[in-house]
């Protein structure tokens, strides 16, 4: 399935996905680079301040992008990352404390925000949502994982923000990104639908959840839908997947069948879930449901998993078949 949503020209843009930045692996361990591109003026950062965005007002438009030296005199960095190179000029994240981004939302020349806000506003260009996603969940990792889980030891971070070493017992650490299933079930004209006590009023989605050690993702998709709606899938079909940094995940978006439909709701996970017709949710993905509900907007994969079932129908699930069929 498309990666870039290449037979959907029309679509809008999924939020934190596909990047335009080369990554540059190869630059990470390159002590003289790293030091020459802080001092380059062709360098730019984006900022993370605890969990917020720190954007840049020029006249009319908001910038994410940062000189070094201006995004240093901001406050103490908790972490720096080289992130990659946008036409040979460097592009780094810079980590802040929560405290710093208090005292920066005080300031008439910036906007302090959360990146969802940032995604689903289109305060920046799409281009620049991978980077700040990158960096969030970055900067989130280095925020937490300041001692080595196997000895305790205080860690060091090392390629450029990609790594942590610990000193006392030789442990390599690397940045966590965690595997979590979305899923659209379907049963013939009809999908399934959440309301999560999390969500805004009104707004449904696709069941979710984190994929378990020891399991594929058709066996997350297949226990999380019985969990939470008490509905049994059999096949599963890869969709496309999105960077989630909220606060490191990575969303794994299947169309699922469903084989026993009654649903047994755990009202413990979710708020409430139901049957959708397949003319009911291009209603709510249209924002014309006569009741007010509606899907999440364009810039997350359960949209565009609910959109492609609402175009397609259940035939998406049969199309092509995968290697791990029932
Ligand atoms: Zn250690």
């Amino acid at each position: 399935m498309p990666d870039d949503f290449s037979d959907f020209a029309s679509w809008p843009t999924l939020a934190y996905a596909n990047s335009r930045l080369d990554r540059a692996n190869d630059r990470r361990g390159d002590a003289g680079f790293l030091a020459a591109a802080k001092t380059d003026p062709s360098t730019r950062v984006y900022v993370i301040s605890g969990e917020l965005v720190v954007l840049a007002r020029r006249g009319e438009a908001l910038d994410p992008l940062f000189r070094f030296a201006e995004a240093e005199a901001f406050g103490p960095a908790i972490a720096t990352v080289f992130l990659g190179l946008a036409d040979k000029a460097a592009r780094m994240g810079l980590g802040l404390t929560p405290e710093t981004a208090a005292q920066l939302k005080t300031r008439p020349d910036l906007l302090v925000t959360d990146l969802r806000s940032v995604a689903i506003g289109g305060l920046v260009a799409p281009e620049h949502l991978p980077p700040l996603a990158a960096t969030k969940a970055l900067v989130t990792w280095h925020a937490r994982h300041r001692y080595c889980a196997k000895c305790g030891t205080a860690t060091q971070s090392t390629e450029a923000g990609w790594r942590r070493d610990c000193a006392q017992c030789g442990v390599q650490h690397f940045p966590r990104t965690d595997p979590c299933v979305i899923m659209l079930v379907i049963d013939g004209e009809r999908c399934l639908l959440a309301h999560q006590s999390r969500f805004a009023a009104g707004m449904w989605s696709c069941l979710a959840g984190f994929v378990e050690p020891g399991e594929t993702l058709e066996e997350a998709v297949r226990r999380e839908t019985f969990e939470e709606a008490g509905v049994k899938v059999g096949r599963v079909r890869y969709f496309a997947s999105q960077p989630w940094p909220f606060p490191m995940s990575l969303m794994v978006g299947c169309h699922a069948e469903a084989t026993a439909t009654e649903l047994h709701i755990d009202r413990a996970e979710i708020e409430d879930a139901r049957w959708v017709s397949r003319e009911e949710a291009g209603l709510m993905l249209a924002r014309q449901h006569p009741g007010g509900l509606y899907t999440p907007p364009p810039t997350a994969v359960a949209h565009h998993l609910i959109r492609t079932y609402v175009e397609r129908g259940a035939g998406i699930i049969t199309a092509e078949t995968g290697e791990n069929e029932r």
